[in-house]
């Protein structure tokens, strides 16, 4: 039986009783092949329980090649790939990953997503993981979305990118990006395509019909459970890693998701930004001395000295759920130290390091204690929404001439990044 003779041809495959028909692909895993059903799907196979291999037929290496077929009944989307594990496929001879990074390597793995669309365009600014990225890309990523905005042959756009600060980057986008006038979508995958349980198909499934609905929003589509049968649409400001493998890695914080996409349907859930005429805007302004700084018992305050000596313009403060810090009865107390950092104008700001729930220091003495110093205190906004925005306000000069005009600005709701029904 020459199984690895085969790679890339349709065969039938017996293992036991069960018979089953796919093109087959090899595995990174040792003595494992993959079968990849008519339905997308990828099973794995130990290559010692295949009782036959049958060749239904030999696909030509340029078959293999795909070839872009535009058909004038379906809607054109534009993909924008990144990087990440969605555009990557493990080699098991180097021991690392090669990147999809042209658009016929990446599709010959997803073909699905051309049943519901035409990819018209295909543009490759960078391929990054996302612990490797910062504002600049975000700017550049923004600037080629807005490109692919404006233009009319164009009814939506799918941005692939790696999962792990993908939060930052629709983060960054939701303000970068104003009066949005279609769907900017991001997806991603936990598992790579040549794994059986790779979450790469559905993601693109469903973000191929987001990309073509009415929502001109900011969103992140991504598994909705660990079972491979819907995803949450989630916007892009409140949403957030919360799982390190699972296929459903992404949950809407303090939000609900505005809709839920089948591969056949899409099923809205609540109010979103429609599809228009406008003009979208690009306001790429960001101040690059911000950080993010997570408060925890014993904690020296001392450490805001470093950020002032190294000038930055503000940090957001993780503080616990409702919004404190030491206070001035811990051994290490915070309280003076903010003020005084405030008077030397740096901008501090504070989120709830819970994830879930609205900060609100007027609860006990220990919030008021920290309310009384100025900071500025951000509601139910996550974390890292918060990190983005601050680098966005700040990088606006002509509103950082008062602490009034930050804190409004910060306050303001620009991209669904507060969500008023928990507040009020
Ligand atoms: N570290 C990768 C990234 O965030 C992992 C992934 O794509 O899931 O780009």
């Amino acid at each position: 039986m020459e199984i690895d003779q085969n790679f890339g041809n349709l065969v039938q495959l017996e293992r036991g009783k069960e018979i089953y028909e796919g093109i087959l692909l090899p595995s990174p895993e040792n003595g494992i092949v993959l079968l990849k059903l008519e339905n997308g799907y990828n099973i794995g196979f130990n290559k010692k329980e295949i009782l036959k291999l049958k060749l239904l037929k030999k696909i030509s290496e340029k078959e293999k090649d795909f070839n872009f077929e535009i058909s004038k009944d379906k809607p054109n989307v534009a993909m924008v790939i990144l990087g990440g594990t969605i555009a990557a496929r493990l080699n098991p001879l180097k021991g690392g990953v090669d990147w999809l990074d042209t658009p016929e390597s990446l599709f010959k793995f997803y073909p699905e997503i051309f049943e519901k669309v035409n990819v018209v365009k295909v543009e490759v600014p960078f391929m990054k993981a996302s612990e490797d990225m910062d504002y600049k890309d975000w700017q550049k990523i923004a600037r080629v979305v807005e490109t692919l905005l404006n233009d009319s042959n164009v009814k939506g756009i799918i941005v692939t990118h790696g999962t792990d600060f993908l939060h930052y980057t629709s983060a960054a986008l939701s303000f970068f990006l104003r009066n949005l006038n279609k769907p900017v979508v991001l997806t991603y995958s936990q598992r790579s395509i040549d794994r059986a349980s790779s979450d790469a198909n559905l993601n693109l499934q469903c973000s191929a019909l987001v990309a073509i609905s009415n929502l001109a929003e900011i969103v992140l589509v991504g598994h909705a459970s660990t079972n491979d049968d819907f995803c949450n649409v989630m916007r892009g400001t409140k949403v957030r890693k919360l799982h390190a493998s699972r296929r459903d890695a992404f949950k809407a914080v303090n939000d609900e998701p505005i809709a839920r996409v089948y591969p056949e349907r899409l099923e809205i859930l609540n109010s979103y930004h429609p599809r228009n005429k406008d003009k979208p805007k690009l306001d790429l302004k960001f101040e690059e001395k911000v950080a993010l700084v997570k408060v925890y018992p014993g904690q020296d305050p001392g450490i805001l000295d470093y950020y002032l000596k190294n000038k930055y313009k503000g940090i957001i403060l993780e503080m616990s759920g409702l919004g404190h810090a030491p206070t001035s009865r811990a051994r290490l107390g915070w309280t003076k130290k903010l003020k005084e950092v405030q008077n030397k104008g740096l901008t501090i700001c504070a989120s709830a390091q819970t994830i879930f729930g609205c900060l609100n220091p007027m609860v006990y003495s220990n919030g008021r204690e920290m309310l009384e110093t100025g900071i500025i205190y951000l509601e139910d906004m996550l974390s890292e929404t918060a990190f983005v925005k601050l680098g966005w306000v700040l990088g606006h000069k002509e509103w950082n001439f008062s602490r009034d005009k930050i804190k409004e600005k910060m306050l303001e709701n620009f991209a669904g990044e507060f969500n008023k029904r928990l507040i009020e």
